[in-house]
């Protein structure tokens, strides 16, 4: 019988089995992994470039990354609608200020189609290896539907799409349902029954509203209480919609508007002090209003500055947590035993139901583990649980890699689309050099990877996220920030806006003529 864990593990990727058929390579000059935003964003800017000759290898039988994995009841993004899209396919249709799960991956799925990426995109193909062969200066990789090598690989794999497990004892036994928020089963009815979440980070204030008045109990394992917001979302009128269907610069001006809002919020973060006059008091507020027993408040108040764990938006969190059929569980979980969850009080609450919304593995993504450069090093042993990259994109030791939303490009207060697609200008502007010099291989010198590093490391000190009293999966094994981009988005893009080859070693092609690089790889496939 399969244990919790390899059922939590097993479900809901839609990955076919895991056994590479052998034959001939099919032969690309760009493999992308994943078809997310960072895929398909990646995918579009080729071909608006001219570039054909690539293909998107997605694990999943569709297309859409997180917004095909989470479907969690109450899926919703915490970032506008308006800005949380593609600057290059606007949506003046969105229904809300706040998407939904829906909706977004609504929105990828036809921005995929307007932009023809249907011959491009091979879901069901998981990448299990990807291996650096010096000699011919092309990856080769292994997938769950045969070989394919490339000159150039991109990784969108994305920081979130690993579920995470916590290492509580007992997991495996747990007689009923157990699933991760990531690979929510619905299958299994929730209605009526004794439900337990463990964590409370961003899915589970999105969990809690939407399924309590559905369950007969439920059961929040709180370990740290977090930072919420007032939210304001709502619906977009029709109105408003025609409006920005009939003025597309309205919409772009509401774009730039909320842009340079939510870039406010870095002085907060960057700032303790400043966090602990502003925004910690609205949100003490929020909480003040919304629950008024003074122990639940007690136990709901985060002992962290604000914004050294993500800050969580929400209005129907706190009003769920005071229903008479919701209980707050702030003693620590000794095991999960058969029937439910016994706690360090000595209790043991009985279950039908577990929900881990216990986050991704972000600074060791599994990932890592397939990824092989120069020499056969993996990209895990080199990072040893601290990931560090050129400009969040490329790294030493790793020819032709570039990764999107690699390390310290996350962010804390804005879309990561924004960051996205300043990796992509990037990219393609190196993909220009590498095409107008006569370049087989680029890679980011170590100094200058150190020197960025360093240089990240500067920039995050005194910040709420190193400095802020909490500990967050935006720091690393060794307690760096390894995520966050520490600064302004408006820095990143110009940082990002053209390609900087006096930082890369770079490798000549045999007879270098620029036209002919992709023709060697051809034929050294
Ligand atoms: P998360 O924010 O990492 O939260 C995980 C929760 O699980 C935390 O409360 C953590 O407690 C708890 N936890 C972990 N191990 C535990 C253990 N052994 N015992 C008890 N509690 C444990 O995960 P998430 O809610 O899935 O969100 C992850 C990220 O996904 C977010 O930060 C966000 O970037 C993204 N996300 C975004 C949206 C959106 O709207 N855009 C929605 C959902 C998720 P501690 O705090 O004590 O570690």
């Amino acid at each position: 019988m399969a244990t919790t864990t390899e059922r939590l593990e097993g479900t809901g990727s839609g990955a076919p089995e895991q056994t590479a058929s052998k034959g001939p390579p099919e032969h690309v000059r760009i493999a992308i992994v994943g078809a997310g935003f960072s895929g398909l964003g990646m995918a579009i800017r080729l071909k608006q470039e001219g570039i054909e000759d690539f293909v998107v290898l997605e694990r999943a039988e569709d297309i859409g990354g997180t917004w095909q994995a989470n479907t969690y009841p109450g899926c919703q993004c915490d970032v506008p609608s308006h800005l949380y899209s593609f600057s290059f396919a606007p949506n003046p249709g969105w229904t809300r200020t706040f998407s939904k799960q829906q909706e977004i991956w609504d929105y990828l799925r036809r921005v995929a189609d307007e932009h023809g990426l249907g011959g491009y995109v091979r879901t069901g193909h998981e990448v299990l290896s990807a291996e650096w062969e010096e000699e011919v200066g092309l990856w080769r990789l292994e997938t769950s539907q045969g070989p394919f090598s490339a000159q150039f690989l991109v990784g969108g794999m994305g920081g979130l799409s690993e579920p995470k497990l916590p290492d509580i004892p007992g997991i495996d036994s747990f007689e009923g349902a157990a699933f991760h928020s990531a690979r929510w089963d619905h299958d299994h009815d929730i209605a009526g029954k004794r439900v337990g979440v463990v964590g409370t980070g961003a899915s589970t204030v999105q969990i809690v509203p939407s399924i309590q008045p559905k369950v007969e109990r439920l059961h929040v394992f709180q370990r740290t209480p977090t930072w919420v917001m007032p939210h304001n979302d709502r619906p977009i009128s029709r109105l408003e919609r025609r409006l920005y269907r009939r003025f597309p610069g309205a919409q772009r001006a509401m774009r730039s508007a909320i842009y340079w809002g939510r870039e406010s919020f870095v002085l907060w973060f960057r700032h303790p002090k400043l966090a602990r006059r502003v925004p910690e008091r609205i949100a003490r507020r929020h909480l003040t209003t919304q629950v008024s027993d003074p122990e639940l408040r007690r136990r709901l108040t985060p002992t962290f500055r604000f914004g050294c764990k993500r800050v969580l938006p929400s209005n129907a969190y706190y009003p769920a947590l005071t229903q008479p059929n919701v209980e707050l569980v702030t003693d620590g979980i000794e095991e999960v035993t058969p029937k439910g969850v016994r706690t360090s009080d000595g209790s043991e609450r009985e279950l039908d139901t577990l929900v881990f919304a216990t986050g991704f593995h972000v600074t060791d993504m599994p990932a890592t583990r397939m990824v092989r450069g120069r020499d056969g090093l993996l990209l895990d042993d080199v990072w040893q649980g601290s990931p560090q990259a050129y400009m969040g994109t490329t790294v030493a030791g790793f020819p032709n890699f570039f990764l999107l939303l690699g390390p310290n490009t996350g962010l804390g207060h804005t879309s990561v689309v924004f960051m996205i697609e300043c990796q992509l200008a990037y990219i393609i502007d190196c993909l220009r050099a590498v095409q107008r010099r006569g370049l087989t291989t680029i890679e980011p010198r170590p100094d200058a990877q150190a020197r960025f590093v360093a240089e990240i490391a500067r920039h995050e000190q005194g910040t709420v996220w190193t400095d802020g009293g909490c500990v967050s999966w935006y720091l690393d094994r060794t307690g760096r920030n390894a995520t966050l981009w520490p600064g302004s988005t408006v820095t990143f893009k110009r940082r990002t806006r053209r390609f900087d080859l006096e930082n890369y070693a770079t490798t000549p092609a045999p007879s270098a003529s620029p036209s002919r690089v992709g023709e060697q790889a051809q034929a050294a496939a």
